[in-house]
């Protein structure tokens, strides 16, 4: 609806207007503002990036009514929790491919969806302190040449003269993509929900949904906080809560929710063009369009849980690993320290597709530490096969089933 067609009564304050730039994003997502419909050809459990991606790639292919659920507001899911970086420096196949591709999306976000997200590429810079990690940056640098990235496998003294503050003594190579980058996660949610709304999708925040509806073996809807929405196809884009709504229908899901710290420090002088990571240790650290350091680390003592708070112990492996490969950011403060979940599948790959169990329900979740950057393709690619039936092979290589069926994927470079 239009601001100026709306009819208010004078001595009433206006409704939230869903367009208002004042609220950062809209009002509607500050509160739940509109009943839910009783009917819809899709309902989007999630609004997180993935589930907000896909219901806006869904609209783009013809009228349907979709409608996304989401029982916090938007961003309180990993989707506003992670550190931005987008990279198609990739092991498998499929990853680089995905990747480059959503890279593209990326590059005309800002653009397509009149929002700033801040996407820069600065590029991903990972580093090898041994000759294993060194064998699997040479493999996979050749694979994403062979897909026609500019990826370079480079020795220590390069990695210096990208990166000054380095200290190269124990590092034996690196690869480097100069078109990686990061983004601000935030805008990026809030441009896939504005253009949701913008093309009549419904996104409901601050309403949970507490059961899958079926009859038989079909998916009926969903059962909410707030009422009952019927829909013959359920998409769960719940992230780490996957495992844990699949149970309501007898579905048990093998990837599990492992915290992730990740902190920011105070601002700096711009002086780190590339995200910088380390394979051996997961730490990664990138510097903000404001100049502040965020970045984070492995902490493999974690036990699974959907767990959110912040340890001392993450700021010391983070402090240490940090000033290891920069001993010049010894002194900077952390100003802000947060956590997220991971959402952690066996074999480090994704569930994504129709459940053989039941009719009409559809799963995308499993991205463990690198969802963020993959929901633009994942999006795109998801809605094509839903509504076309195109992708078949990819939703075949990422099905729940591939579990059963003993086929596990692999991937080297996963951070975190
Ligand atoms: C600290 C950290 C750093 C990371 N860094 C990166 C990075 O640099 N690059 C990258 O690509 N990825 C990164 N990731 C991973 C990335 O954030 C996730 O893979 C991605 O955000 C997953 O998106 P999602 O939409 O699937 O899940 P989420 O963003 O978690 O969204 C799921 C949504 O479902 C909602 N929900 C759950 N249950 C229900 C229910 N019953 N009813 C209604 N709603 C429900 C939740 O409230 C949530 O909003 C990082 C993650 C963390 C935690």
């Amino acid at each position: 609806m239009l601001r100026n067609e709306r009819h208010v009564p004078s001595n009433q304050p206006p409704p939230p207007d869903p367009t208002d730039r004042r609220y950062g994003t809209d009002a509607a997502t500050i509160r739940a503002t509109r009943p839910l419909p009783e009917q819809a050809d899709v309902v989007v459990v999630g609004a997180g990036i993935m589930g907000l991606a896909l219901a806006w790639e869904l609209s783009r292919l013809g009228p349907r009514r979709i409608v996304v659920i989401e029982r916090s507001y938007l961003c309180s899911g990993a989707s506003g929790r992670n550190g931005g970086g987008v990279r198609a420096q990739w092991s498998s196949e499929t990853n680089v491919r995905l990747m480059k591709e959503s890279i593209e999306i990326c590059r005309s976000f800002a653009t397509r969806m009149r929002i700033n997200v801040w996407f820069r590429q600065g590029g991903y810079l990972f580093l090898a302190r041994d000759e294993s990690m060194v064998r699997t940056l040479e493999a996979s640098v050749q694979l994403q040449r062979a897909h026609g990235l500019p990826t370079r496998l480079i020795d220590a003294a390069e990695c210096k003269a990208i990166v000054p503050q380095l200290d190269t003594t124990r590092i034996i190579a690196g690869s480097y993509n100069p078109r990686d980058g990061v983004v601000f996660p935030w805008p990026f949610v809030w441009g896939y929900a504005r253009a949701c709304r913008r093309s009549g999708v419904e996104v409901h925040p601050f309403t949970e949904v507490t059961a899958i509806d079926t009859q038989g073996r079909r998916v009926t809807g969903v059962t909410t906080t707030r009422g009952r929405v019927r829909a013959p196809l359920v998409v769960l884009a719940t992230g780490a809560w996957t495992p844990q709504l699949a149970r309501t229908v007898g579905l048990e899901l093998p990837n599990r929710p492992h915290r992730h710290e990740i902190c920011s420090t105070e601002s700096l002088a711009p002086f780190l063009r590339p995200l910088v990571a380390d394979l051996s240790t997961g730490l990664y650290v990138s510097q903000s369009m404001r100049g502040e350091l965020v970045g984070g680390i492995s902490n493999p003592d974690v036990p699974e849980g959907l767990d959110t708070r912040s340890s001392m112990r993450f700021l010391g492996l983070y402090a240490r690993a940090l000033v290891r490969t920069m001993p010049v950011l010894a002194g900077v403060r952390v100003l802000r320290q947060w956590a997220g979940c991971y959402d952690v599948t066996p074999d480090g790959a994704p569930i994504v597709g129709r459940v053989d169990e039941l009719d009409g329900l559809v799963l995308c979740c499993g991205f463990v530490g690198h969802g963020f950057m993959m929901a633009p393709v994942v999006g795109r690619k998801l809605a094509r096969h839903l509504v076309l039936g195109e992708e078949r092979e990819l939703f075949e290589l990422w099905n729940l089933r591939r579990y059963r069926e003993g086929r596990w994927l692999g991937e080297s470079m996963i951070l975190g």
